[in-house]
């Protein structure tokens, strides 16, 4: 679990990934099967560091977030970030596990009657204190607590991948409009400057008329199971690295073309013996045609050198993005008749405007950036690739990303 951390937080930081081996056993069973498995209580990672300052004053108008699921990305990533926040603020905690539950809560002032386990999480309907839900689960469980988080009549920001199948988007987007409280998806890159400046470069013909387009998100796997490690669990992780790291690549294939692929034809690697890979993919790849004629190139992998980097070559020049989508050290080269290196901000503001547009949607009725329209457009897109890579067929697509 640890060593998975470690690797993963090394590529999606920008790093260099750590290598490590396994072998076992056995092939997988049905895609996508969500669900099987609860909200339990974690241990508090290893070497965590909580903060030792009180959080800074709030705006009265701040918007209240409610944390579920104390893990990794939650401790380390965006909790510590909600003090660059100019409109949220953290008002609650969600955790199976008390020690955690009360470490944590004393390090970010929260206060012990907002401290809820998964057993008492319904009693949040009542708190006022609390405005949004910010779900930080395994992704098999995201649907389930999404639409929790609506029957406590509360707003909802989701971790990506939004879930693991279709079904459940839509079921968390029927949900958002039965309570009538905005759903938005944590992708992050909508916030990162050097992604922003990429959708503009792109908009504005940077490469000429784009023909190929190819991303990589991939880190080697450190040796764990199914058991061991929820990222290696089909109930709660899908099919893998795709829904984990490669859908960063489906995002930006979508955000840099503003089209929507008519066909996807796909493969998927499952190593037999290494549990590792018992029940999800080592690495999955696809291949994209658009109306335009362009052709996307996306591979994922949890078994293969360290890699984020995201490349569109056109016509007149090339834009590359390495690392393209990590919490910090992105890189955007634009390559043509010159070479440019373009710094357009630091990439870790990603994380606290990312709350701060959420707190807009809630407080101004803003329209959303990452709504949960584009979460269940993403999940029809992964699975189009599963059922090319199952059927050894390419899948032709509608607008909407379903099957045709
Ligand atoms: P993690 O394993 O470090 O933490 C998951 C936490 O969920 C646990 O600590 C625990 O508090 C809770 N949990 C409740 N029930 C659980 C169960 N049955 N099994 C395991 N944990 C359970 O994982 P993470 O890396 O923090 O990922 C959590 C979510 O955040 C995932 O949806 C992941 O895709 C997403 N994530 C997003 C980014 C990003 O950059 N946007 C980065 C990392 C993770």
């Amino acid at each position: 679990m640890i060593a998975d951390g470690v690797t993963r937080r090394g590529i999606l930081g920008g790093g260099v990934a750590v290598a490590s081996i396994a072998l076992g056993a056995s092939p997988a069973g049905a895609l996508l099967q969500a669900g099987a498995t609860r909200a339990e209580g974690q241990p508090i990672p290893n070497g965590l560091e909580l903060p030792t300052t009180t959080p800074p004053p709030r705006r009265l108008d701040s918007v209240g977030f409610a944390i579920v699921g104390l893990g990794n990305y939650a401790l380390r990533q965006m909790m510590p970030r909600f003090s660059d926040a100019e409109r949220a603020h953290i008002s609650a905690i969600v955790s199976g596990n008390p020690e955690k539950l009360a470490r944590v809560g004393d390090a970010y002032g929260v206060p012990e009657d907002a401290r809820y386990s998964y057993e008492t999480f319904a009693d949040i309907a009542s708190d006022d204190r609390t405005d949004a839900v910010y779900i930080v689960l395994p992704s098999g469980l995201h649907a389930d607590w999404t639409n929790r988080a609506f029957e406590a009549g509360k707003h909802v920001l989701c971790e990506k991948p939004m879930a693991l199948s279709s079904a459940e988007c839509e079921s968390m987007i029927a949900a958002s409009r039965r309570a009538d409280r905005k759903l938005m998806i944590a992708y992050r890159s909508h916030f990162e400057p050097h992604n922003l400046e990429a959708m503009e470069l792109m908009a504005q013909g940077a490469v000429g008329e784009l023909r190929l387009l190819r991303t990589e998100q991939s880190y080697r796997m450190g040796p764990t199971s199914p058991s061991e490690n929820w990222r290696a669990n089909r109930a709660l992780a899908g099919g893998g690295p795709l829904e984990d790291l490669g859908i960063y690549g489906l995002q930006a294939a979508l955000y840099l073309t503003r089209e929507m692929p008519e066909s996807i034809t796909a493969t998927t690697l499952q190593p037999a013996n290494d549990p590792r890979f018992a029940e999800i993919f080592a690495q999955v790849s696809s291949q994209w045609r658009f109306p335009s004629g362009a052709v996307a190139q996306l591979a994922t992998s949890y078994d293969s050198a360290g890699i984020n980097m995201v490349e569109a070559r056109g016509t007149t020049g090339a834009l590359i993005m390495n690392p393209a989508t990590g919490y910090s050290g992105q890189t955007l080269t634009l390559a043509g008749s010159e070479r440019r290196e373009i710094n357009p901000g630091d990439p870790r503001v990603q994380f606290a405007r990312q709350l701060d547009h959420l707190a807009d949607v809630i407080r101004d009725d803003a329209p959303i950036r990452a709504p949960g329209e584009m979460g269940l457009r993403d999940v029809r897109l992964i699975e189009a690739i599963y059922a090319s890579a199952a059927a050894g067929q390419t899948m032709r697509l509608k607008p909407d990303g379903t099957i045709i």
